[in-house]
């Protein structure tokens, strides 16, 4: 739907990846997704809700107006909460739109050559490498347990350095001594074997969030499940796609596909929702590439979030007493991109002695959203600190939530109340509560 007035010289969308036309004028321009948007919300601009972002991309699809820094800038501030697919009534897929438009944006993107190379090693040459990835992680590990972090921040140093470095710092997670590693190794299930399963390790779950990933394990092989961890498994390209980078998002998909495809089981289970949320469309993102487009449909059939997973099964009740108040906060890539909101309930009211409690707005991102906490850092805050006003209201102990970036983004917003909160995953909740059964 190319306008008769397209005017010459503009940056347009081109190429196979183009936002498709027939996404694009689902949009009937209702406004019922308003009211969803974390961005709009804080805002109440209209170029800050979905319904201005598609507008922008309907105007470049038509070659009204061109791909400039301004229209760009509406773009980058979504989070890609994708809440507001859950609120259109037109069946509107925004996520892939916002996802075909960032590859539009890097593609055309105007940066400092040295900003081009961070970004270049940041997402090709780091993230779908574990080994460098641990190695990075390994350095923060040792800033930490060294006490140069503890120097560093009684000195104030960071506060000479531009933009807000020592609040950046501040934010870090401290990082568990053991991490998580996919070694090919298999473990077996706990009685009657139910199902065999390979798990996803992730990039930055396995680092930072070790233990968990040991808990995650436990849960399913006391559920009757032979987990295998599968060796050379890679990053899912969540954090690729999200700045538009579908190269090397379609790379690491087709190695994932190879090598979990090789495993023979019966679900490729996935903790982390972000991670689900991807490999459940690698469908979509390999639809164009005729070698891998019918596997990556069967591969993503095989894709189950783990709260999904358990409930289906369905999982055996916890025994052991759990006394929390526990809230749950919805990860947007869980609730509105897998549409798995039931099933985490489920299993926490399953357990003796919670007592959980509805946070208000509970599927609002809460201003992770992948690398947005670095790239647009001031709004991920304004939109973390309404996130914890609300959790304040539920007078919980414990916030359960299913995703690393939430997890991590929660434990700040903890942090920077003053808040005596734990952030939880939920399979880590069922994990204590069994382990606490008493032995028959
Ligand atoms: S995205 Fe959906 S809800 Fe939002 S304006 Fe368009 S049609 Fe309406
Ligand atoms: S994805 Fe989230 S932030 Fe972006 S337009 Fe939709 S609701 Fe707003």
């Amino acid at each position: 739907m190319t306008s008769p007035s397209k005017r010459p010289g503009l940056e347009l969308f081109s190429g196979p990846d183009a936002p498709s036309e027939s996404d694009l004028y689902k949009c009937v321009h209702c406004g019922f997704c308003l009211e969803a948007c974390p961005t709009y919300l804080e805002t109440g601009l209209e170029a800050e809700s979905p319904r201005g972002r598609i507008a922008l991309m309907k105007a470049v699809n038509e070659g009204r107006i061109g791909i400039t820094d301004t229209v760009v800038r509406h773009w980058d501030l979504c989070i890609q909460c994708r809440a507001c697919e859950i609120a259109c009534p037109s069946g509107v897929p925004y996520g892939r739109l916002i996802e075909a438009t960032m590859q539009q944006v890097k593609e055309r993107r105007k940066v400092g050559l040295l900003a081009r190379l961070a970004s270049d090693i940041a997402l090709k040459q780091v993230f779908p490498h574990q080994g460098r990835l641990a190695m990075l992680v390994g350095g923060m590990r040792m800033y930490q347990l060294s006490g140069l972090q503890k120097m560093v921040r009684k000195s104030g140093v960071l506060k000479l350095f531009p933009g807000d470095l020592a609040e950046m710092e501040s934010s870090l997670p401290v990082l568990p001594r053991s991490v998580f590693k996919a070694r090919g190794q298999v473990i077996p299930a706990q009685g009657e074997k139910r199902a065999r399963v390979a798990l996803l390790s992730g990039c930055v779950m396995p680092l930072v969030n070790g233990p968990e990933m040991n808990a995650v394990v436990r849960v399913l092989s006391r559920n009757g499940c032979e987990v295998v961890v599968t060796r050379g498994q890679v990053c899912c390209g969540a954090v690729n796609t999200h700045v538009g980078d579908l190269e090397t998002a379609r790379d690491l998909a087709k190695r994932n596909i190879d090598v979990f495809m090789a495993g023979g089981v019966d679900a490729v289970i996935v903790a982390s929702a972000g991670c689900g949320s991807r490999m459940k469309e690698y469908d979509h993102l390999l639809r164009q590439d005729d070698q891998y487009a019918e596997k990556a449909i069967q591969f993503s059939e095989k894709v189950k979030d783990i709260h999904e997973f358990l409930v289906d099964l369905p999982f055996e009740e916890p025994g052991g007493h759990l006394d929390y108040r526990v809230t749950y906060q919805d990860s947007c890539h869980l609730s509105n991109g897998q549409r798995v909101t039931a099933q985490p309930r489920i299993l926490l009211r399953s357990i003796p002695g919670i007592e959980f409690v509805e946070l208000s707005n509970a599927n609002m991102c809460c201003g992770a959203g992948g690398t947005y906490t670095v790239t647009e850092r001031d709004f991920s805050l304004r939109v973390l600190d309404t996130k914890m006003n609300a959790v304040k209201e539920t007078g919980a102990d414990v916030i359960a939530t299913a995703n690393p970036g939430c997890l991590l983004q929660l434990q700040y917003g903890a942090q920077r109340e003053g808040l005596d909160l734990k952030i939880r995953y939920v399979t880590d909740l069922l994990d204590e509560s069994y382990r606490l059964e008493p032995k028959v």
